[in-house]
């Protein structure tokens, strides 16, 4: 991992150099994904379970698709105790901060015979992914179902790819029931996106998919999209840690690595007013990196999209840092809540020395489900404004009408929309006999 001091770099070379993290050729596969989508649309459950078999190496039959009690059962006897715990923890937090986005409707009246409003409606029904393969994150399933959950989503199903052996990942079944989601079915990638998408014999339609998944679902996602909504589509993860002379630079490299571990394509930058403390995290990085199980991931990710950058002042860093907008930006500096007003473009901020990534990935309450690649210059977290939607309300008595009748038939008149003007017409017809 290079230092650098920011005077020598040029902002555009090393905004380039972070785009290329952006490597993913959806086009290469759009024709195998809408070939999945079509055969799921047209064959149902077939297609289903002749793609688990073939992707998934699981023969299932269609009733084998949902999971069943006993199988929430069976998981809750491998999880351990201290899991479920701390799964309880996090629910409660996450929670707590989703409820405080709750949004109301409402009806104004500011004018004699009108009143004027929005109503809030929940989305009815949300597809969840859970990826499946090596990992499974838990963590996923309370991040995506809470939001939902908190805006009131009357039913959420949950697709994620069968074990070898035909059951669902007990940490995943587990967080699920303890959200009280029970409608989870056995299949994964491109296909799993075309049941919720399309509907099967098992697997009703849904209004929206959310969740993260390999390059096949991400396809899919984007393919059926229009058909139903989807969330963002989530790029490699990546780190930004501003720090200054008060950072303790143990902490700060333990930081860059926990992002640096999830993927080769990850980015881990660090931007800092001290030298000193530059050269110490570095000496920091090699050294932990050598303890980690995923050092392979990590030293690649490093050498690719690793970068300390030695500022003059903490003004340089945040107009560097609202450039690369990133999906995580700590502030370990002496005043982070002086600095914060400065950010404008990032996921999710981090304040002080003692609230590290990792607490907001799993504990703290907000979602761990960001903008990467930039997109924080104008996506949010996922949030339950996801799973809502709005309509508009209005309510004119004949006397309100009567006054603004004149306007609207000109505008109407103006484009050509002689029914439109018509419409309002009619209704004082009765005067004018
Ligand atoms: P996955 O569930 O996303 O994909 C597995 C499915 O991919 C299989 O069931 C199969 O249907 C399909 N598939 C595999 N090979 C295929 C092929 N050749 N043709 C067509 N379909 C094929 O699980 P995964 O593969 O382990 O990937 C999980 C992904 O989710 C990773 O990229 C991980 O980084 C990401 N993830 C991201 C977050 C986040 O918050 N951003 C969280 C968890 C996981």
């Amino acid at each position: 991992m290079e230092v650098l001091d920011f005077k020598d770099i040029d902002q555009q070379t090393l905004l380039a150099k972070l785009e290329g993290r952006n490597t993913l050729d959806f086009r290469e596969y759009n024709e195998v994904v809408q070939e999945i989508l079509d055969e799921v649309n047209k064959k149902g459950d077939q297609a289903l379970l002749s793609y688990t078999e073939k992707f998934d190496g699981v023969k299932l039959t269609s009733g084998d698709l949902l999971v069943k009690p006993e199988e929430f059962e069976r998981a809750y006897e491998k999880v351990s105790e201290d899991f479920i715990k701390a799964l309880r923890v996090a629910i409660e937090n996450i929670r707590a901060y989703h409820s405080r986005q709750r949004q109301n409707s409402w009806f104004i009246s500011e004018q004699q015979g009108i009143f004027l409003g929005q109503k809030i409606t929940s989305i009815a029904r949300v597809g969840i992914y859970v990826p499946g393969g090596t990992a499974a994150y838990p963590s996923s399933v309370l991040m995506n179902a809470i939001p939902a959950l908190v805006a009131g989503v009357k039913r959420i199903a949950m697709v994620t790819p069968p074990l070898k052996d035909g059951s669902v990942n007990p940490n995943v079944l587990v967080a699920a029931k303890e959200l009280g989601i029970e409608e989870i079915y056995k299949v994964g990638g491109a296909q799993a996106i075309g049941a919720l998408a399309f509907g099967t014999d098992s697997i009703p339609k849904v209004n929206k998919i959310v969740g993260p998944g390999n390059i096949y679902v991400a396809t899919a996602k984007r393919l059926v999209y229009g058909y139903v909504d989807i969330d963002m589509i989530a790029g490699p993860s990546e780190i930004l840690v501003i720090a200054d002379e008060s950072a303790n630079p143990r902490y700060v490299a333990a930081d860059l690595l926990s992002q640096a571990e999830h993927d080769t394509l990850s980015s881990a930058i660090c931007i800092t007013t001290s030298r000193f403390l530059a050269e110490q995290i570095k000496t920091e990085l090699i050294r932990q990196t050598k303890e980690l199980e995923r050092k392979e991931i990590v030293e690649a990710s490093l050498k690719q999209f690793g970068q300390i950058i030695v500022v003059e002042t903490l003004e340089e860093a945040t107009t560097l840092a609202n450039e690369i907008a990133p999906e995580h930006l700590e502030l370990c500096v002496a005043q982070p809540f002086e600095l914060v007003q400065a950010i404008e473009n990032a996921g999710s901020i981090f304040l002080g020395h003692f609230a590290p990534e990792s607490l907001g990935d799993y504990i703290a309450g907000p979602n761990h489900v960001l903008p990467t690649s930039g997109t924080a210059k104008f996506y949010s977290p996922l949030s339950v404004d996801d799973f809502i939607k709005k309509s508009s309300l209005l309510y004119y008595d004949r006397s309100a009408l009567e006054k603004v009748k004149n306007e609207v038939m000109i505008l109407a008149q103006v484009e050509g929309l002689t029914a439109h003007k018509n419409a309002v017409k009619v209704r004082f017809e009765e005067d004018e006999e």
